[in-house]
């Protein structure tokens, strides 16, 4: 018998579950890159479109799991000693958690958890654990590749137009009254015509890459691997060698690579100066490629026009986080990738890893991160260690 420790973000304020906007969600066939959809043996433990990603969500997991003879523990209670979480630690042979509301897998609570052999990030991103002291101990890290791209590359779009039109501004204007057209628009743009680089065209750079195509702007990228010839081609996209080459060229900036100590506060004020004045930033990635106080000031002294970002640190983020007031901002808190239509498909993912990991079959290349004392599959082709 094992034991899951399972860290979700809390049920809603208003109680759960809710009442929901619609009665399904549209059933998808495949990825678009191929790869297939999570395929977990025997039944679900959801309805899709259920929120299932909060603590009384459970993911689903709990019928599975006990059935098959496992603990589960859920909690949101993740912050320092005295929490849940610490307390579980000392137990648990998996770890469960996710982007949203991450449950820091430090190396010193890795030295505390003598029986962890698996961590798993429900969703995208598993920056949340330390990869190196993870690799050290012997734990396996998987997360569920592809669940989540079309959802982020969605909220990217949302973000670009947001910021490009003013629409947040103009937004809170008519929901208090006012009419005043000049003040929405003194700061609105056509997205037509602008330059837009995504620096990572990794499953969620590149479908966000596609899905502006349309909008008639060219098309910019870097990273480690240059795409297919026949992609850029068909995107007309720009490669460029490095991300200072690209910053340069576009009005409009995407982050969509991983966070590992080499990309680490990979914004920061020398890199925020080589900016067009007015470009824009968006960041659905990770808090910390951004140094918290040079995106502040980039947009105090109106050197460029707008940050919209998914992603804080720590998170959740304290109410006197500087991004929660600074000048033109569009931030969410973290919720790109945890609509109820993603939550559907990392839930499914999470038990096809936990299935696989229980039944000794390996975990397929594209969701591990770590492995075997060192990045695998995924992990090895977008993190570093150091
Ligand atoms: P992916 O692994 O498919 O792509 C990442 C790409 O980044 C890779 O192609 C890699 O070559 C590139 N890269 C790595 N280091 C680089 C560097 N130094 N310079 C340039 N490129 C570099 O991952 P993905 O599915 O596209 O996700 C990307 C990131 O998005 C995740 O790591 C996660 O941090 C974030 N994410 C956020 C949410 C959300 O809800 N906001 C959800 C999912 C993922």
């Amino acid at each position: 018998m094992a034991t899951v420790l399972c860290v979700l973000y809390p049920d809603p304020t208003t109680g759960y579950p809710p009442h929901y906007a619609r009665d399904e969600i549209p059933l998808i066939a495949d990825y678009a890159d191929g790869q297939s959809l999570p395929r977990p043996r025997g039944p679900l433990g959801f309805r899709p479109g259920e929120l299932i990603g909060c603590v009384s969500g459970e993911l689903g997991l709990r019928h599975v799991l006990e059935k098959a003879g496992h603990k589960l523990i859920v909690t949101s209670d993740k912050e320092g000693p005295g929490s849940e979480f610490e307390r579980w630690l000392p137990e648990a042979d998996v770890v469960i958690s996710q982007p949203f509301w991450p449950a820091y897998l430090t190396a010193e609570r890795i030295a505390r958890a003598p029986r962890l052999k698996l961590a798993v990030t429900a969703g995208i991103g598993s920056d949340h654990v330390d990869l190196a002291a993870a690799a050290a101990a012997g734990i396996t890290v998987a997360e569920v590749t592809g669940s989540n791209c079309v959802s982020v590359a969605e909220h990217v779009v949302m973000m670009v137009l947001a910021l490009v039109r003013n629409y947040l501004p103009s937004h809170a204007i008519s929901v208090t009254g006012g009419w005043n057209i000049a003040d929405c628009v003194a700061r609105s743009y056509d997205l037509e015509g602008m330059h837009f680089g995504t620096i990572g065209a990794g499953r969620i750079g590149l479908a966000v890459l596609r899905r502006l195509k349309p909008f008639d702007v060219p098309l910019h990228y870097t990273q480690r691997h240059r795409l297919a010839a026949e992609t850029e081609a068909e995107l007309g996209l720009t490669f460029h060698p490095d991300v200072s080459s690209l910053v340069r060229a576009v009005d409009i900036v995407n982050l969509q690579l991983p966070l590992y100590p080499a990309t680490e506060g990979l914004f920061n004020d020398a890199m925020f100066s080589t900016m067009k004045r007015g470009a824009y930033l968006i960041n659905t990635a990770r808090g910390r490629l951004v140094e918290r106080d040079a995106v502040v000031r980039a947009l105090e002294s109106g050197h460029i026009a707008g940050y919209a970002g998914d992603v804080w640190f720590p998170q959740p983020a304290p109410v006197n986080h500087p991004w929660r007031t600074m000048p033109f901002n569009g931030m969410t808190p973290h919720i790109a990738g945890t609509s109820l239509s993603a939550q559907a498909r990392y839930a499914a993912g999470t038990l096809e890893i936990l299935q696989d990991f229980f039944d000794g079959t390996p975990i397929p290349d594209d969701y591990l991160i770590v492995d075997g004392g060192r990045l695998a599959g995924t992990g090895a082709k977008s993190y570093g260690l150091t």
